[in-house]
């Protein structure tokens, strides 16, 4: 592995530097016969990284870490986490590799991370591999969140290897190249408070500081700033996903971030007929991670998260809690107002409609979408048209339309901007039958549904001619949707 002069970028290698007992150096798996199957050629942009050399041999070898840019200094991370509220000591980069960061062209530090590169200390049972299928999910759903302006690590490559990957079936491998604002998590948190070190613990708050939250450094106390400012970030985080009809799946403490961005793209989903109960994950049976139990879900973490923190908060153990305590209050506080600033954005209503009345209207316009099993995606956007006098498209989403005509009555009144509502209600969203045609197509070497797809989702207020079945709910034969972990 040398550096190539085609990559100018500098990477740097702060986590590594910096915490140094939070990864282990490790190398990439050689990859044998390496074919791009995507590349985000925007992003690629933004991190200063020519497109046209990254689709080059020495640009496949980067993008799979068998290549090493100048400065790269390549670590398995490791974390603690909750998983499914139990607690697991040292879970970590079992087949990932966070390769170092890069200066982006705005001036942010982004982490560029390999998925599927090879097993490392952390790997236990797994074998350190990735299949083309689900790393071209987790592309296409990440881009797809990104272009509805949700939090996200981003997904700049997918990569096939060449080499089998053995699950049910042989399938072909992959390695997907995944950009992040960092990938502290709250189990990295959890990790370092096990090790009973407080200044490692404190080294990290520093460095997640500096990264993500730089006025904490100047609070009065800069841990509860820090704990604050994750618990605001997460609760508008989460306000975004159940606004848009976002399903995580697998929210264990491991797959929450400290900078509030969206990030493991596993077992995940987009709801279509309104239904809190919704889970797509098949080893979620006990529906912990169902759609309404999100925001639960992210607090519980959080709590996680305070816990880990409170060695920095207070010496006296006692005032620590009572301080903790405290910052979690905020959270209903926080979830509350973002997500009735979202719902009165998707309701069209103007500033001077009080926000009760909008959050009162759009909970009982839900209540109506869980009743009659109407699509979310699709009544608000049909809504926008209803704002501006046709409201034949969603009232025919309804089989009886009197309790809707109603509640749609009450809200013409208010007068909402169909205009603005086409700006946050999307038309294309990356519906579960499309997802699964296009990883099929792929696995099959057929990459242009995915491209359609794409094309479809990363533009999604944008409606086009000729994309109506990127608009379309599943046909009523695609049954219920299973997602798996672990892929
Ligand atoms: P996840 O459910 O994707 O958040 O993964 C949980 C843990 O399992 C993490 O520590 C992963 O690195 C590890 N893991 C998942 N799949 C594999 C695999 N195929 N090989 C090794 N480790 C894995
Ligand atoms: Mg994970």
């Amino acid at each position: 592995m040398s550096a190539s002069p085609q990559f100018t970028v500098a990477f740097h290698g702060r986590f590594a530097q910096e915490l140094p007992e939070l990864g282990t150096p490790w190398e990439a798996q050689a990859v044998r016969d390496p074919e791009l199957l995507v590349l985000n050629e925007p992003l690629a942009a933004v991190m200063g990284l020519d497109p046209s050399a990254l689709q080059g041999t020495d640009g496949l070898l980067l993008l799979t870490g068998n290549l090493l840019p100048e400065g790269a200094a390549p670590v398995a991370q490791v974390y603690a986490g909750h998983q499914f509220g139990h607690y697991s000591p040292r879970l970590g980069d079992g087949r990932a590799l966070l390769l170092g960061e890069i200066t982006d062209g705005d001036g942010r530090l982004r982490d560029v991370h390999l998925k599927g590169s090879g097993r490392t200390p952390f790997a236990r049972g797994g074998d350190g591999q990735a299949a083309v299928g689900p790393m071209l999910r987790e592309y296409i759903l990440s881009e797809a969140m990104h272009a509805l302006g949700v939090p996200t690590t981003r997904s700049l490559a997918v990569t096939s290897t060449g080499r089998p990957v053995y699950r049910e079936t042989e399938l072909p491998g992959a390695v997907l190249t995944r950009v992040a604002s960092s990938h502290l998590r709250v189990g990295t948190f959890q990790y370092a408070r096990a090790t009973g070190d407080t200044e490692l613990l404190r080294r990290l708050a520093d460095h997640a500081i500096d990264r993500h939250y730089p006025a904490a450094a100047k609070a009065e106390n800069p841990y509860l700033e820090l704990l604050e400012d994750v618990v605001t970030a997460q609760a508008s985080l989460v306000s975004q996903w159940m606004l848009a009809g976002f399903v995580h799946g697998v929210m264990n403490t491991d797959n929450m971030t400290i900078s509030g961005e969206t990030i493991d793209y596993g077992p995940c989903a987009f709801m279509d007929a309104f239904d809190p109960s919704t889970v797509y994950s098949s080893i979620d049976q006990a529906g912990r991670y169902a759609y309404g139990n999100q925001p639960a879900a992210a607090e519980w973490n959080l709590a996680r998260l305070a816990e880990a923190l409170l060695p920095l908060l207070h010496e006296d153990e006692q005032q620590a809690v009572e301080i903790a305590t405290d910052a979690l209050e905020g959270f209903a506080a926080d979830y509350a107002a973002a997500w009735s600033r979202g719902a009165k954005a998707k309701l069209g209503l103007a500033h001077d409609v009080d926000n009760v009345t909008a959050s009162v209207l759009a909970r009982e316009l839900l209540v109506l979408l869980e009743e009659h099993h109407v699509d979310l995606t699709l009544l608000f956007r049909h809504l926008g048209a209803a704002a501006s006098g046709s409201a034949e498209q969603a009232r025919s989403l309804f089989g009886d339309a009197a309790s809707f005509d109603d509640w749609m009555q009450r809200w013409l009144i208010l007068g909402p901007d169909g205009e603005l509502m086409s700006q946050v209600n999307p038309i294309y969203i990356p519906r579960n039958h499309l997802v699964e045609e296009a990883l099929a197509s792929a696995t099959e070497g057929d990459l242009a549904p995915l491209h359609q797809l794409l094309n479809a989702v990363t533009r999604p207020y944008e409606e086009r001619p000729g994309l109506e079945r990127y608009a379309a709910p599943a046909p009523a034969d695609f049954g219920a949707y299973r997602t798996f972990c672990g892929t």
